[in-house]
């Protein structure tokens, strides 16, 4: 068996896996199994963020095998174990939610839920770009309302996605920092001038810590929708040549400093590296 020698960070899946987003490449139903609300899923849950306290991790990241955002009660739940974990000693500098960020465009809804998160320790809210455009964003998410093709512009009533902007304002009204995750996927973002196109409007919006990694499947190998590997050489040449790099991870790409925005590339963990990059928390 390995030893331990450092956690990066802990992973759990929440939530009851419910979504409010309809994509054609979702990998929510190969977690799906891991989502729990069981004694023994929340015991294991603070066990890991202990764990990880102990091991020199810095980071929680709440995701779901859905969107957490539609269990808001178990959002809630994690955070406060989190606050007990961190009360007694397990502290992280980095606690993320991740999402596809639909609810967060909804004042009200942020009003509601994010100052009660934020008490509990929650730091960032990291929200999943498929697209810096609006309307392909929402396509992406299947949440677009069908439009009489004969119109020369889209109403806004068709958009099913919120403006980006107004989900950064809500996120920031309540001290919370705002990510984005912008996903690599083949015929969207999948090569340099996608790339820098997207980053260069994700910064223009207000964002200005973007992590990208290739969609994939779960366990880290490729899908139809992965861009191509050239596609995905050119960002990491783009990268180098554009970009200082401020830190290599030992399990692939890195972080980089682009005109003061905050540049992380992953890659797929391809092998034993003596180091845990995550340790995942589910129903296993
Ligand atoms: S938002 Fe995530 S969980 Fe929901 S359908 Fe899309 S990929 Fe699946």
């Amino acid at each position: 068996m390995a030893c331990i020698e450092k956690i990066y960070s802990v992973s759990a899946v929440i939530g009851n896996g419910a979504c409010n987003g309809n994509c054609a490449f979702c990998a929510g139903k190969y977690l799906r199994p891991q989502a729990s609300d069981s004694p023994l899923y929340w015991k294991n849950y603070a066990s890991a963020i202990k764990l990880g306290a102990r091991y020199g991790g810095w980071s929680l990241s709440l995701t779901s095998a859905g969107e957490p955002t539609c269990d808001p009660k178990a959002v809630t739940k994690a955070l406060g174990v989190y606050a007990e974990c961190a009360e007694q000693g397990a502290y992280m500098p980095n606690v993320n939610l991740f999402t596809n960020g639909i609810l967060l465009g909804n004042a009200a809804w942020c009003d509601a839920w994010l100052p009660e998160w934020k008490r509990l320790g929650l730091t960032n809210i990291a929200v999943s770009v498929h697209s810096v455009n609006r309307w392909k964003q929402g396509e992406a998410y299947g949440i677009n309302k069908p439009y009489p093709q004969h119109m020369s512009f889209i109403p806004p009533e068709y958009y099913g996605y919120p403006e980006f902007q107004t989900i950064f304002a809500n996120i920031r009204k309540h001290g919370i920092g705002v990510r984005t995750t912008l996903l690599l996927r083949r015929g969207e973002v999948d090569g340099w001038r996608s790339y820098k196109a997207s980053v260069d409007r994700l910064i223009a919006m207000g964002s200005d810590n973007i992590t990208s990694w290739p969609v994939g499947l779960p366990d880290g190998s490729r899908s139809e929708y992965t861009p191509s590997r050239w596609g995905l050489a050119t960002i990491r040449m783009w990268l180098k040549m554009n970009a200082k790099l401020c830190h290599g991870h030992v399990w692939g790409g890195g972080v980089y400093d682009y005109n003061g925005a905050i540049l992380r590339m992953t890659d797929y963990v391809t092998g034993e590296i003596g180091e845990k990059r995550q340790w995942i928390v589910g129903t296993f």
